[in-house]
């Protein structure tokens, strides 16, 4: 077996939640030490972790980035996962990109570049979108200050081992947006003395509803999700005074999620106002579009043989926190499909296939020669 199917296997039996990859970094760690990087970041922004192959000072510097995180088991029964108690699983193949980076580091460790340099990012916190942020803003990150930024993502669905590549947006923006209303209690029978936020709640929730409709004419994707909701109690003697509602607003482009968010936070303060209600908004999950740079999907699309290539035709709807590094680097996010008989990501039956770590790898290693053989453009 080869040592990076080990430590896949080693991290796929430690999974950890977001922001605390505690376990999962130490074993990164302990797997690139004896590959002698020229430089190791640790503890960088949290958990993260960065290790450089070569000198930046006589070519651009690539960065390659997976991520470190597995995903909250929800379902019942499952706490047992395995039977390690975990109430996380690695159900979106980060372990296996992690593996692909492995592999990665080890052809550098043995033939490092001749000229430029990889840093390869262990980043945490993907899926809650806290991550990659936290990286940025670590001021050990001006150490590492790329050129080029490239990350892949296993997809389900399609062909196992094809390359997924789109210019312009790769995945949407998404943010999850959180509306408080507060009015005052009453008694059940006297209802009419009190303030209830019901019919405003009632309203947010239809106007979510129709943002699709509303945001048409841009031309590009944009709706909201309302995933959950609150009012009162189950108490049958008293009216209410609160409620809530979740919702997740979903868009190709960050100056449509500008406007998306201006337009339902106003229409929040205009429900509450009209009915005389308190009313907070507040915002979590934030993720960037992932915009691809063309030269970047170029790059990719050039050295993608001797994989299948598939253009996607539209960007992907869920997001990704890369997205973050895109909106400041020029790179690419692509997708490796997983299969068509995958189940799909963060699904009970998901796990990554572990074919994908030996032609992905020598794909990241195409990529980085043939960034490193230019110029920065
Ligand atoms: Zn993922
Ligand atoms: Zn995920």
């Amino acid at each position: 077996m080869s040592s990076a199917l080990e430590l896949r296997r080693a991290l796929h039996s430690h999974p950890e939640l977001s922001g605390a990859e505690h376990d999962t970094a130490r074993l990164v760690a302990d797997f690139m030490a004896p590959l002698r990087p020229d430089l190791t970041l640790t503890g960088l922004g949290g958990t993260s972790l960065a290790f450089a192959f070569g000198a930046a000072n006589n070519g651009p510097t690539v960065l390659l980035r997976c991520e470190l995180d597995a995903v909250p088991v929800t379902e019942a029964g499952a706490s047992d996962l395995a039977g390690t108690g975990a109430s996380a699983a690695h159900r979106c193949g980060h372990d296996g990109h992690m593996a692909i980076m492995a592999a990665v580091a080890e052809s550098l460790a043995a033939a490092r570049p001749s000229r430029g340099r990889v840093v390869l990012l262990f980043q945490s916190a993907e899926e809650t979108g806290a991550g990659a942020q936290a990286v940025i803003a670590d001021q050990r990150f001006a150490q590492l200050r790329p050129d080029w930024v490239f990350a892949l993502h296993n997809l389900p669905g399609y062909p196992l081992g094809a390359v997924v590549l789109r210019s312009g947006t790769f995945s949407c923006a998404s943010r999850g947006m959180v509306v408080e209303f507060a009015g005052r209690p009453a008694h059940a029978a006297q209802p009419e003395t009190g303030l209830s936020p019901a019919a405003a709640m009632c309203q947010l929730i239809a106007r979510f509803g129709a943002l699709a409709a509303e945001f048409e004419g841009a031309g590009e994707l944009a709706f909201a999700t309302v995933v959950g909701a609150r009012l009162g109690e189950r108490a049958f003697g008293t009216a209410p005074a609160l409620a809530s509602v979740f919702a997740t607003l979903r868009c190709e482009t960050n100056e449509t999620m500008a406007r998306m968010v201006e337009h339902c936070a106003a229409s929040a303060l205009r429900l509450a106002r009209d009915d005389g209600l308190g009313v907070t908004v507040a915002y979590q999950d934030i993720f960037d579009a992932t915009r691809n740079a063309e030269p970047a999907v170029v790059c990719v699309g050039r050295v993608a043989a001797p994989l299948e290539l598939i253009v996607a035709p539209a960007p992907f709807r869920w997001s990704e926190d890369f997205g973050h590094f895109t909106a400041r680097w020029p790179g690419a996010l692509f997708g490796i499909g997983a299969g068509t008989g995958s189940a799909a990501l963060h699904d009970a039956g998901y796990e990554f296939p572990e074919e994908l770590i030996a032609p992905a790898a020598a794909l990241m290693l195409r990529i980085v020669a043939d960034r490193l053989a230019g110029d920065a453009e």
